[in-house]
């Protein structure tokens, strides 16, 4: 019989070949493809266009692995469409490196055996009415938004609503941004549930992905805590999935395979027929219109879990204290940190920026150190001693031969978490300071570090965004954003959304074990639209007025955008192919084509970068449209095109 077989390679359809072992929609096999022998999956259904041309092959054999559910097929063939990926890419994500895993003997899933142990933890009245209102039990489709800000045991009423999946004996899938998965949510876990769950995510050892992929697979193991690529693991019988932080911008995969985990959970709940939870102190935008739609159901939690208090605000006004010479902490802002260390307060200073200094340039030659490569300046890191290309990676050490005579003398303008931290030593010189950055925290004796936070070892940290991700620092009760304006700047229409969910999430940091907290700010513009969104309890002003400015210029979520960003080496070549190609799909898709218009940061890893907007409306239709286009349109040797359905980074 023949069977159509898709591959986990770049084409959008699946091949087909000739067997008689009986196949059946889903099965893993492994089949001849040119030279090589690949695994892949019986689709659901043949190649429309026959490609008589080519000898049908033959199916090598059957692997001995769960079959991939049609729910799941039917999911990815609407991803695959919906994000305008080739099928076999789509595939490619359940796949490990390509492969499927065989079963291994029961032993091996031993470390995930779910014994569920009784804990000792009731739920409040309010948490059981928002546990009530997200009525799981009837395991079918519909999105629930949890709203609370954080300390207020929304993760205790999933766990009791996932308590009740397994019981049942479905499986469950949290997904939590990648920098969340740090232990400390599974202790969290191991203390509710009694057993360890699986976790998934980039720094899994190969070995542990088989193992967990195949207990996905075969329902030997129940629950996954996972990074966005989690959800294409091939359970075998999901009954919940929970997006946690689901406002988080980093379910935003833009390199690569393009796709907003997030909105393709929803997907996958809805193609498998079973309920999803999104969690979050404040719903993104897109949730948002979703919940006065009425499309999504809503519970909030008002308070902390026993109270536990929220953080003050009080705006330090720069223009009325001076700051002095390369100082970035003001008179005013030191007298209130040594006040809260006398109460053994541990505090947080809070700049979104890594290293020392981000530009460097020469006192007699003017001239500054760029990436060779990107179109921006270089980051000089006074620990590695080297100035490094945050996009790149391109690094070089901190010495030059001036033009004028002699060496380049240098000057650093403006502060990065390094240099705030020298400030801060001079200014607490008794006190531990540690500086909170992914070049800190990434590293092997992280887990240590983050312990001796914890345990108040460290008095003062000195922190980038990286720390409003889901910590829990029991003593944190003071934050200071060392420089508001710096981040009020950005180029993208989500600029205002993003700040709000960044400081939202930072103050959830401070006041977590009841005691008084405040967040400070430090700002020469005192009256920036943020600090009022922000300071304002009640985050859904904010949404409103945004949503209203997104409705009256056709913005998203209330139409499509699409990015196509052209890439090339030679920059005349790059312009005129935009031209080419715009002109081309222009009066063939389905909606409104912007541009083109160099990207903001023009030159990335050597590539000229151009880009497009297509504008239209929320329907497959335009993808479709755009797809065959593509298709159609020849592009010059050297161009690359890369697609974004629904982009956040406008870079
Ligand atoms: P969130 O997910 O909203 O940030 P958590 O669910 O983590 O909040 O709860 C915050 C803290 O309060 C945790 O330490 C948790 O153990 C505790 N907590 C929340 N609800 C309860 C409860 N019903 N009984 C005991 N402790 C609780
Ligand atoms: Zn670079």
């Amino acid at each position: 019989m023949k069977v159509p077989i898709l591959l986990p390679n770049i084409f959008n359809y699946p091949f087909t070949y000739e067997s008689d072992l009986n196949l059946k929609v889903g099965d893993y096999v492994v089949v001849p493809f040119g030279k090589f022998e690949i695994t892949g999956v019986v689709w659901d259904e043949f190649e429309k266009k026959n490609n008589k041309n080519f000898k049908v092959k033959r199916v090598l054999k059957k692997l001995n692995v769960t079959p991939l559910k049609r729910t799941t097929i039917k999911f990815l063939n609407w991803f695959s469409e919906y994000n305008i990926i080739p099928k076999g890419m789509a595939l490619k994500l359940v796949l490990l490196s390509s492969n499927a895993i065989e079963k291994f003997p029961k032993v091996a899933y031993e470390n995930f055996k779910f014994d569920i142990k009784d804990n000792s933890i009731k739920l409040s009245e309010q948490q059981k009415k928002s546990l009530k209102k997200m009525n799981i039990s009837n395991q079918k489709f519909r999105v629930h938004v949890l709203q609370g800000i954080t300390g207020s045991g929304k993760t205790m009423v999933y766990f009791e609503a996932l308590k009740e999946i397994i019981n049942k004996n479905f499986q469950g899938l949290i997904l939590l941004p990648e920098i969340g998965l740090t232990g400390q949510f599974e202790k969290k876990f191991l203390e509710f549930f009694g057993f360890m769950p699986a976790v998934w995510h980039s720094g899994i050892s190969k070995k542990k992905k088989e193992i967990i992929w195949s207990g996905i697979s075969n329902g030997d193991i129940r629950v996954i805590i996972g990074a966005r690529s989690s959800l294409f693991l091939p359970f075998k019988k999901l009954g919940l999935i929970i997006v946690d932080e689901e406002h988080d911008q980093s379910y935003k995969q833009d390199e690569g395979i393009t796709y907003n985990a997030r909105d393709m959970a929803i997907s996958r709940a809805s193609f498998e027929n079973i309920p999803i939870n999104l969690i979050t102190a404040v719903p993104s935008i897109e949730t948002y219109e979703n919940i006065k739609k009425g499309k999504y159901t809503i519970s909030r939690i008002e308070q902390r879990y026993q109270n536990a208090s929220l953080p003050n605000y009080e705006i330090i006004n720069l223009n009325e204290t001076k700051l002095e010479k390369q100082s970035w902490l003001s008179k005013k802002i030191v007298d209130r940190v040594n006040s809260h260390l006398e109460k053994n307060d541990q505090v947080l200073f809070f700049l979104n920026r890594r290293g020392f200094s981000p530009h460097v340039l020469c006192d007699k030659c003017f001239n500054s150190y760029s990436c060779p490569n990107c179109s921006v300046n270089l980051v000089y890191h006074k620990k590695k001693n080297d100035l490094l290309c945050h996009y790149c990676g391109f690094k070089t050490p901190l010495k030059r031969t001036c033009v004028k005579n002699g060496s380049c003398e240098f000057i650093f303008c403006g502060p990065g978490v390094e240099r705030i931290s020298e400030e801060v030593k001079k200014k607490f010189s008794t006190k531990k300071i540690e500086i909170f950055s992914s070049d800190t925290m990434n590293k092997k004796d992280s887990r240590v570090r983050l312990k001796k936070i914890i345990d108040n070892e460290v008095q003062i940290l000195v922190g980038t965004q990286l720390i409003s991700k889901g910590f829990h620092f029991p003593n944190l009760n003071c934050i200071v954003v060392v420089d508001i304006d710096l981040s009020s700047q950005g180029h993208d229409l989500r600029g205002a959304e993003k700040n709000l969910q960044l400081y939202h999430q930072l103050s959830g940091r401070a006041g977590r074990t009841g005691k008084p907290a405040t967040v400070y700010f430090q700002t020469y513009n005192t009256n920036i639209r943020m600090i009022s969104d922000l300071t304002n309890s009640n985050p859904n002003i904010f949404l409103d007025k945004e949503l209203e400015i997104r409705r009256k210029n056709k913005l998203p979520p209330y139409q499509r955008f699409i990015s196509l960003i052209l890439t090339g080496e030679d920059e005349k070549k790059l312009e005129k192919e935009a031209f080419y190609f715009k002109n081309f799909i222009e009066k063939k898709i389905d909606g409104k084509v912007l541009g083109p218009v160099s990207a903001p940061i023009f030159r990335l890893k050597k590539k000229y970068r151009i880009r497009l907007l297509v504008r239209g409306y929320k329907s497959l239709k335009l993808q479709n449209s755009i797809a065959k286009n593509i298709l159609d349109y020849k592009f010059s040797v050297g161009i690359k095109l890369s697609v974004d359905v629904d982009p956040i980074n406008f870079n």
